[in-house]
């Protein structure tokens, strides 16, 4: 039988090279986490024990994703979701899924054991996002929106949790991330909802929010303007706002993809609501917080995408004979193929040497927050919470912009493969073509996750990583390739300096994508060349990877050297 997890070497392999010791040290509190026998699931007693649970979810996940899930994903796509009488009904292959990950507990895989939840750490259940969206990308909407749970274990009060965790936990309530406005998409600043407290001292929510994918559901953390008289950021707060009458769906959209998930538009009608955290605190505190881990979501989930993309093409060139040659022998078709290969292993291996970041700031804020930590070593695990969190704070729409952009090229290379029949939608190649095409525009939009990196790019925050790289010992074999590495971040260099010179923030903004694709390349490489292990095939990859990434900064830092940003440089520039 098919396992999307254990037929995949390259992300099985991400378990041994991504090193979750720490986060598990403190996920786990050394090992000496409290268990109950309520827990669904039992804490681990070791390094060796965690690792192991989670090799064995992955693969049960493997299994019901690829038999449970990806076989109605056709079906699900051509039922879509039906909004009747402000009811919103799921396809029947939506449904079987989420039976499916309740019953084995995943739908509440990252969440706390002490409410039902496995507790994984972000790191695996990216692993899970992927896996899940490979199957059948409308269902990481239901599966991917844990962090609703997430937000209330971290800043929501006992009660709270107590009345929300276990029913999102097992899968028996769904969750929804409300943000978006009419008015308000990358601007969150300009969101109108209004949230007020009535005579009794109840909070409620009156306006119309749009694009909320499953708005339908029963637990919404909805981010509203608390504070009328301040209109930035430190007037919006988040609530919890349990399903009920005074939340109404009035439309779901018609939309290009995603067809199993329904992206609702809501009014809350003086909806009662909860205050979660504190007051004013909501976009700053708790929302940001949560969109880090939100994009690295969707870079799981265009990723999961690509690789069914590039196996369905891989198999059908291996198939069609044209000429009377299997045109896999084609070199345009080979090269096509390896070139899709090459984006998706290394997008991979950027994701998760990526995320780990993620789960160090976290996992070390949340073990001082609790008392986890000695009160001697608080000043250092501070500075490494600093350090995580100065990597996190790029990579996170950093690695967005990049895989999502990425993926969705694989997908329409793969559907290339297909020929007339990439066309047809009976090989369901056009629907992968459909459904990536989200990815690189909600949890924010490229030209906004580019524009978020830049000032992290420009003053190089990953220089030490870089430089603990290059000091590594190298892998046998991969002397050129390590040399060109630091060629190419040379390169970033100089077309930062040459950025820098032109003194123009326009300019700069206008030349940030490049310095994204030229930086997320040096760090991509550094982080293939950890996996190359003695695999002849990886080594060969990664070089044509470094060769085409320092043609790419070349070209780019001549066009930026001879003037093709220039028209930037307004008046008051020059
Ligand atoms: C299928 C679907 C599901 C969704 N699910 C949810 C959900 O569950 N919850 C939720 O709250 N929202 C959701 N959204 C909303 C989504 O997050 C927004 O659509 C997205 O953030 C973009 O906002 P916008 O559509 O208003 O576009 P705009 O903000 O109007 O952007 C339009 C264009 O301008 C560019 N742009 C905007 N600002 C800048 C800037 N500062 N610098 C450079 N370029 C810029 C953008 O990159 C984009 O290309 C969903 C949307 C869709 C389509």
């Amino acid at each position: 039988m098919s396992n999307l997890f254990s037929d995949n070497p390259d992300l099985a392999a991400q378990l041994d090279i991504v090193d979750l010791h720490d986060v598990v040290r403190l996920m786990e509190n050394d090992f000496q986490a409290n268990d109950s026998d309520d827990f669904v699931f039992p804490a681990p007693s070791s390094l060796d024990d965690a690792m192991e649970f989670f090799a064995a979810s992955l693969d049960l996940l493997g299994d019901i994703s690829s038999n449970v899930i990806a076989p109605h994903r056709q079906n699900v796509d051509r039922e879509g979701t039906q909004l009747e009488d402000g009811v919103v009904t799921y396809a029947e292959g939506t449904r079987l899924a989420v039976d499916a990950l309740s019953e084995s507990g995943f739908m509440g895989a990252m969440l706390p054991r002490a409410y039902g939840g496995a507790g994984v750490p972000a790191t695996i259940y990216m692993m899970m996002i992927e896996l899940v969206s490979r199957a059948d990308a409308s269902m990481m909407t239901l599966f991917g929106y844990q962090d609703v749970g997430e937000l209330i274990a971290r800043f929501g009060t006992d009660e709270q949790r107590q009345e929300f965790l276990p029913g999102l936990a097992s899968g028996e309530k769904i969750g929804s991330i409300v943000l978006s406005e009419p008015g308000a998409g990358s601007d969150l600043q300009a969101i109108k909802v209004k949230a007020f407290e009535d005579e009794n001292g109840q909070w409620r929510l009156n306006g119309t929010k749009h694009f909320i994918s499953n708005g339908c559901g029963d637990v919404l953390m909805v981010l509203a303007r608390s504070e009328p008289k301040i209109s930035n950021i430190f007037g919006l707060s988040l609530f919890v706002c349990p399903k009920s009458d005074a939340v109404k769906v009035i439309r779901v959209e018609d939309k290009m993809g995603l067809h199993g998930s329904p992206t609702c538009e809501l009014f809350f009608d003086d909806a009662p609501v909860q205050l979660v955290g504190k007051r004013k605190a909501g976009l700053t505190s708790y929302v940001l917080e949560n969109l880090a881990q939100a994009r690295f979501s969707v870079a799981a989930q265009a990723l999961g995408i690509a690789e069914e993309a590039y196996q369905r093409a891989l198999e059908y060139a291996g198939d069609r004979i044209q000429f009377g040659t299997k045109i896999i022998d084609f070199p345009a078709v080979r090269e096509l193929l390896d070139k899709m290969s090459l984006a998706i292993t290394s997008s991979r291996a950027l994701l998760y040497d990526s995320i780990i970041w993620l789960d160090r700031k976290v996992q070390i804020s949340e073990a001082i927050a609790h008392g986890r930590v000695a009160e001697d070593d608080v000043p250092a695990m501070k500075a490494r919470q600093r350090e995580a969190a100065k990597y996190s704070n790029l990579l996170s729409p950093l690695v967005k912009y990049v895989i999502t952009e990425q993926a969705q090229q694989v997908c329409i290379d793969a559907q290339q493969v297909f020929g007339g029949l990439g066309f047809i939608r009976d090989t369901g190649m056009e629907q992968l073509v459909r459904d990536v095409r989200i990815t690189t525009i909600y949890e924010g939009a490229s030209q906004v996750q580019v524009s978020a990196s830049l000032k992290y790019i420009m003053s190089d925050t990953l220089a030490d990583l870089f430089d603990a790289s290059e000091a590594l010992p190298c892998p046998d074999g991969c002397d050129d390739i390590r040399s060109m590495i630091i060629e190419n971040r040379r390169l970033y260099e100089q077309y930062r300096d040459t950025v820098s010179a032109k003194d123009s923030p326009q300019l700069a903004e206008a030349a940030a994508r490049d310095l994204a694709d030229i930086y997320s390349q040096v760090f991509g490489a550094w982080a293939q060349l950890r996996r190359v292990n003695g695999d002849a095939g990886r080594r060969a990859a990664l070089r044509r990877y470094v060769v085409e990434a320092q043609a790419f900064a070349t070209g780019r830092l001549n066009a930026l050297q001879n003037g093709s940003y220039d028209s930037w440089l307004n008046e008051s520039d020059t």
